[in-house]
C-alpha cells in the first residue's frame, strides 16, 4: 500500500495500477461503513484507491471543521488491512491552491434538506469529488446510502458532466444497537450515544406502518415526532419522506420512497435514513 500527498506522488502511482480501478472517497477516521465501501470496490476493481480528505469548503463556517476527528496512522493501519493499493491523502493545498475559484455545483437535488440547511455543503462536496475524479480517473467509485442525498448528488453530477464513472451506492452499515456508523459518533457522550438508536428505532417503526398499509407521509412523520417526544437527549431537526430520486417532498406515497431523519443530540448533528419499498 502506498501513502501519496501531493499530485505528482498520486500520478506516479496510479500509472502502475492494474485496471479497472475503484475509488472510495473518505474524510477518514474510518470506521466498518468506509470498510464495507472498500470491500465493494475489491468486488469489482482490480486496484482500490482510497482518499482521505477533511474538505474544508463543505464545511459552513459555524461547522465542525476544526474537531473533526482525524488518526491518519489508524485508518492507515485499517486500510493496510483490507488490502488497498494508493491511500490519496492530499495537503489542502494541493487540493485548493492560491486563488482557488472554481466550483461544481448541481442545482435542484441540492436544494432541499442538508442543502437548505447546509449552505454550500453540497458545493463543497461536488467539487471535491470532481477533483478526486480528475486527479484519479478511477473507472468505479463507491458511495454509501448512509448520505442519501451525496449520493443521489453524485448519481446527477456523474450523469449531467458526463464523468465516464460507474457510481456504486453501498448500503448503510450499523453497530450493534442498529445506530448508523459515523466519524461524528464520537462525539456523543456516554448518554447521548446510549439514546442514539433511537433513529433507527424510528426508521423501523415507520417501514412497519408502511408495511401495515399507511401511506399518507404526515401520518409517518406524525408518528415519528411522537417517538422523538419520548426521548429528551434528541432534538430532531427534519423529519422528511421525499422521492428518493429528486428528494421533493411527498404527501401521499405512490411507490418508493425515502425518509429521512436528521437529529440533535446536544451540539452532535445525527442523520440517517430508510428506503420504503413495496419490494
Ligand atoms: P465520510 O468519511 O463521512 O465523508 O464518508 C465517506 C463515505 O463513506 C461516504 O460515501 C459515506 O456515505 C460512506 N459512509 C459513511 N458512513 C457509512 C455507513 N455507516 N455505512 C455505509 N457507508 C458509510
Amino acid at each position: 500500500m502506498k501513502l501519496v500527498r501531493t499530485l505528482k506522488e498520486l500520478r506516479e502511482a496510479r500509472a502502475s495500477l492494474a485496471e479497472p480501478v475503484g475509488l472510495v472517497p473518505t474524510m477518514g477516521y474510518l470506521h466498518e461503513g468506509h470498510l464495507s465501501l472498500v470491500q465493494a470496490a475489491h468486488r469489482s476493481c482490480a486496484s482500490v484507491v482510497v482518499s482521505i480528505f477533511v474538505n474544508p469548503t463543505q464545511f459552513g463556517p459555524q461547522e465542525d471543521l476544526a474537531r473533526y476527528p482525524r488518526d491518519l496512522q489508524h485508518d492507515l493501519d485499517l486500510l493496510e488491512k483490507e488490502n488497498v493499493d494508493i491511500v490519496w491523502a492530499p495537503e489542502d493545498g494541493e487540493m485548493y491552491p492560491p486563488d482557488y475559484q472554481t466550483w461544481v455545483s448541481v442545482e435542484n437535488v441540492t436544494r432541499p434538506l442538508e442543502g437548505e440547511l447546509r449552505p454550500g455543503h453540497f458545493r463543497g462536496v461536488t467539487t471535491v469529488v470532481s477533483k478526486l475524479f480528475n486527479t484519479v480517473q478511477p473507472q468505479k467509485a463507491f458511495f454509501g446510502q448512509k448520505d442519501a442525498q451525496q449520493a443521489q448528488v453524485i448519481l446527477r453530477m456523474v450523469a449531467d458532466l458526463n464523468f465516464p464513472i460507474d457510481i456504486q451506492i453501498c448500503p448503510i452499515i450499523r453497530e450493534a444497537d442498529g445506530l448508523a456508523m459515523s466519524s461524528r459518533n464520537t462525539y456523543l457522550s456516554p448518554a447521548e450515544r446510549q439514546a442514539a438508536p433511537i433513529l433507527n428505532r424510528a426508521l423501523l417503526s415507520a417501514r412497519s406502518l408502511y408495511e401495515n398499509g399507511e401511506r399518507n407521509a404526515a401520518v409517518i412523520k406524525n408518528s415519528l415526532q411522537d417517538i422523538f417526544k419520548e426521548e429528551p437527549l434528541a432534538r430532531p431537526q427534519y423529519i422528511a419522506v421525499v422521492d428518493p430520486a429528486t428528494f421533493e417532498e411527498i404527501g401521499i406515497i405512490q411507490d418508493k420512497a425515502l425518509i429521512l431523519l436528521a437529529v440533535y443530540f446536544g451540539k452532535t448533528r445525527l442523520i440517517d435514513n430508510l428506503i420504503l419499498s413495496g419490494k
